[in-house]
């Protein structure tokens, strides 16, 4: 078999950023109305401040508004629920991004269920998981997202039938990744690290969306000839080549690529999509706000 296709996650979330910023430009010609999304970083983590950083540039090439909220991290979870709730109410902003990890003074369940569930652009609140599940999705988490866009972008729009195994059951990327894959048709399986036969569930995937946490932890003899491999994973590994350490995903990408149909790239696979969908997102939230029917008329 020849190698797999790599799916090229940069350039298709570029595509995608294009089109919001199109979109961008309809709501502010039609409607007068440029979205904003505010994004509350609490804390110094290096990892954290360069995701925020990257969000903010993003927001704003797309034409949309960015507003920023850095606190120090002993910041208190009434001072932060304070934030919030002036965020609730302020309707230049749309979409309110609180980054996380939060301090450990902060009980981060309590500060996401405080974030209105209109301008909830990561899909975190109840309300938008519940929606998620009943079918009724309205904001859905940007990593799943972004890596449903990846999947349709190899196999088409239509998934009806595909066996779907999702590695990791987080309630950021394995649960909601279900629920969309379920909503497309597809018969799912989640695998977690009380799976017994793990790589023979693998195995059957069609569709294989791995989220772990766990360098090159899923090896060619776990994946189906032929499977499409979404690789969420990022660690940084202790090679220091590179300066900081080298990133890596979830699966082995060089023997996997050997056996799959076609597999994303560590960096430059979803991390991009993940993006792309906040903005995706903010748009989203604006249009509800303003009971503006999505797809913007041109
Ligand atoms: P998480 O909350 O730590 O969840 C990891 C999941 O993997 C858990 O469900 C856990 O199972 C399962 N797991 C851990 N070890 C396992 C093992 N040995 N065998 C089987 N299952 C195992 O992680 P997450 O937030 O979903 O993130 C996963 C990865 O994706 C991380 O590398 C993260 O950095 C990355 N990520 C990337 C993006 C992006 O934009 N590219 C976004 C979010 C996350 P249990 O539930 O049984 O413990």
């Amino acid at each position: 078999m020849s190698e797999a296709n790599i799916i090229d996650g940069k350039a298709i979330a570029e595509k995608f950023r294009n089109k919001i910023a199109d979109d961008v430009r309809q709501l502010k010609n039609i409607h007068n109305l440029t979205p904003g999304l505010a994004v509350v970083l609490v804390g110094s983590d290096p990892a954290s401040e360069v995701y925020v950083n990257n969000k903010q540039k993003m927001t704003t090439a797309a034409g949309m508004k960015s507003f920023e909220h850095k606190l120090p991290g002993d910041t208190t979870q009434k001072e932060l629920l304070t934030l919030i709730d002036g965020l609730n109410t302020d309707p230049n902003i749309h979409g309110i991004l609180v980054q996380l990890p939060l301090p450990e003074q902060i009980n981060a369940n309590i500060i996401l269920a405080e974030v209105d569930a209109k301008k909830d652009v990561d899909g975190f609140h109840v309300l938008n998981v519940g929606k998620l599940f009943v079918g009724a999705p309205s904001l859905v988490p940007c990593t799943p997202l972004g890596c449903l866009t990846l999947i349709k972008t190899e196999l088409g729009n239509n998934l009806s039938g595909k066996k779907a195994v999702i590695l990791g059951r987080s309630n950021i990327v394995g649960k909601p990744m279900a629920a969309l894959l379920l909503e497309e048709n597809c018969t799912v399986t989640i695998v977690h690290s009380k799976t017994s036969n793990m790589q023979d569930e693998c195995r059957q995937a069609d569709i294989l969306v791995v989220a772990v946490g766990k360098p090159n932890f899923v090896k060619k003899n776990w994946v189906k000839e032929g499977a499409v491999v979404i690789d969420v994973g990022i660690n940084r590994t202790n090679d220091k080549t590179e300066g900081k350490g080298k990133l890596v995903g979830d699966v082995d990408y060089e023997g996997v690529k050997s056996v799959a149909a076609s597999i994303t790239p560590v960096p430059g696979g979803v991390g991009p999509m993940t993006i792309a969908c906040l903005l995706q997102n903010t748009v989203t939230a604006a249009c509800l706000q303003n009971d503006i029917e999505l797809p913007i008329q041109q």
